[in-house]
């Protein structure tokens, strides 16, 4: 599962819960990604520190893990380097990439398009306030996950104008946040989502 993960949220860990149970998956490796370059016009947190929350987050699931391969990879993350890297790494296994519904909206206008059918499973979950596309690929599958309303460009926010983000991401990445002084800046240019 890709994302910027600035920070990682409940929504993120359910939705990678959920597909894992339903597709008896062994592993669900969390990728932070280096510079999104859906977002290059917008102010992300330095990598190690969406790296760390990640860890955080994740660390007790025995079937979470997390990757640096797009945060060590200089330049913008592309999800086909990340496949690739990811398929390099493990030769053997059956990758699959979990998205939201607002991602696999973006999806068709990703670099090399057809390779990334080829190298992963797609399963597009549900996110509030998104419609999952119709997609009639064999390669790609819909999930109805539980709905959390969470995203974390409205934790940033919520963060920002001194409100709580108890229970929307998990308590060592409240406590991450406070210590390191994250997301504590001007609003800037940084409200809209991605
Ligand atoms: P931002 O607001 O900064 O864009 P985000 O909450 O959308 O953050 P991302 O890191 O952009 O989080 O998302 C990573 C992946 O997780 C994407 O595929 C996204 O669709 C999915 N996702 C994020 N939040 C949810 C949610 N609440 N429910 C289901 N999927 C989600
Ligand atoms: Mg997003």
């Amino acid at each position: 599962m890709g994302g910027t993960f600035d920070p990682i949220h409940h929504g993120h860990l359910v939705a990678a819960s959920e597909v894992a149970a339903e597709f008896g998956l062994d592993e669900v490796v969390f990728v932070p990604t280096g510079r999104p370059w859906q977002k290059e016009d917008t102010e992300v947190s330095p990598s190690e520190d969406r790296y760390l929350m990640t860890v955080v987050a994740t660390a007790s699931n025995p079937r979470f893990t997390v990757s640096r391969v797009d945060i060590d990879r200089p330049g913008p993350t592309y999800t086909i380097d990340t496949l690739r890297d990811l398929r390099r790494e493990r030769p053997e296994a059956e990758l699959f990439f979990i998205t939201g519904a607002d991602a696999m909206a973006q999806i068709m206008s990703w670099k090399d398009i057809d390779e990334l059918w080829s190298l992963a499973h797609f399963v597009g979950v549900t996110r509030p306030g998104h419609e999952l596309p119709e997609l009639d690929r064999q390669n790609v599958s819909l999930l109805e996950v539980p709905a959390m309303a969470i995203s974390s460009t409205a934790c940033r926010n919520r963060v920002r104008a001194h409100k709580p983000v108890w229970y929307l991401v998990p308590d060592g990445v409240v406590q991450y946040i406070a210590k390191y002084e994250l997301y504590a800046g001007d609003a800037g240019s940084d409200g809209a989502e991605a």
